[in-house]
């Protein structure tokens, strides 16, 4: 693979930037990857793991002299960042990020970049429920979907060069403006994290009554769930107060759905019921049809001996 950009810096050093750092020395797309994590712990940790060619000590050294900086912190800190690496971006670079909420970071990003630095947005559709600089792994990215989001006026070349980063970093990429990229995550992503998260809460306030059974049978359903609600909470809480309108768009929607299928139980419809789960069961096939996840059974874990 050769060289798309000369210098990479990537800004926070959590689970998205480190599987990053890894993906980009498996393809070897970039001669230097500079890094910046706003924590002396984290960046001491990079440093012992060897993330990153070079660790700064602050946003502003990482920047200087790079063509591509890739802003990877919570949402709700990338206005922030820009403001602090305004001043020493290289005419013709290109500032991305990866914030999975599009609008928002938009207009807390743009405004801090000068004329000549093309902004040129993204979101890799790929995560887990770990973060921090040990969690990132080359293969992250690996057939998952990497959104571009081209701003009004982008420079083509400059959206290509980034398209083919992504994709030499294992992803299929795709374009889409920042409205509509905010309303499909917050039906594929965020909506499905926040009922995670509260039927996990539910469970928590009735364990008094279960007792431990609730860990213990955890097997059916319940496991899955606490899985997505172990995601990390600043990076969700800054999707949901960034995304506010489309969440609560899905959300209503989700809880009229609700309502229906409650009074499908009450009145004993069992016709609604099966044909709802016949409906959305047709779903998951699509997603494997789609290569997105695999038919073994149990998302094709191994039974422990
Ligand atoms: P992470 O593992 O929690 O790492 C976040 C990094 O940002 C850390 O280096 C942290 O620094 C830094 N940071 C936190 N708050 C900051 C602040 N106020 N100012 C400056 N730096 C700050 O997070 P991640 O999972 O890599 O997520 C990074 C971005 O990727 C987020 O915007 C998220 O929405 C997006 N994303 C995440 C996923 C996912 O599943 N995790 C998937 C796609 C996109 P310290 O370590 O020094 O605290």
């Amino acid at each position: 693979m050769s060289v798309i950009y000369d210098r990479v810096a990537l800004i926070g050093l959590g689970l998205i930037a480190s599987s990053m750092w890894h993906a980009i020395k498996r393809a070897g797309v970039a001669r230097e990857v500079t890094g910046y994590a706003r924590s002396p712990e984290t960046r001491a940790i990079a440093r012992e793991i060897g993330l990153c060619d070079r660790v700064c000590e602050s946003a502003a050294e990482a920047c200087e002299g790079a063509d591509l900086i890739v802003l990877c912190v919570p949402v709700g800190a990338m206005g922030d960042v820009a403001a602090e690496i305004g001043a020493v971006l290289k005419p013709g670079a290109t500032v991305s990020d990866v914030g999975s909420v599009k609008k928002a970071v938009i207009e807390a990003v743009a405004p801090h970049l000068p004329e000549g630095v093309h902004f040129v947005p993204a979101h890799p559709l790929a995560g887990t429920e770990h973060s921090g600089p040990r969690s990132g792994f080359a293969e992250l990215f690996d057939n998952r979907w990497c959104l571009i989001v081209p701003q009004a006026g982008s420079d083509r070349a400059a959206v290509e060069r980034l398209e083919a980063f992504w994709q030499a970093l294992g992803s299929h990429t795709d374009e889409m403006d920042a409205e509509h990229h905010d309303l499909v995550l917050a039906v594929t992503s965020h909506a499905p994290h926040l009922i995670a998260y509260t039927m996990v809460g539910v469970a928590d306030d009735l364990r008094r009554v279960t007792d431990s059974e609730v860990i213990k049978y955890s097997a059916a359903g319940f496991r899955d769930f606490t899985r997505i609600a172990a995601s990390d909470p600043t990076m969700w809480r800054d999707v949901f107060l960034n995304n506010k309108e489309a969440t609560l768009e899905i959300l209503g929607r989700f809880t009229e759905e609700l309502f229906a299928l409650q009074r499908a139980i009450r009145t004993g419809d069992g016709d609604h019921l099966h044909a709802y789960f016949t409906r959305t069961r047709a779903i998951r096939r699509g997603i494997i049809e789609a290569g997105q996840d695999t038919e073994a059974p149990d998302f094709g874990r191994v039974k422990k001996a």
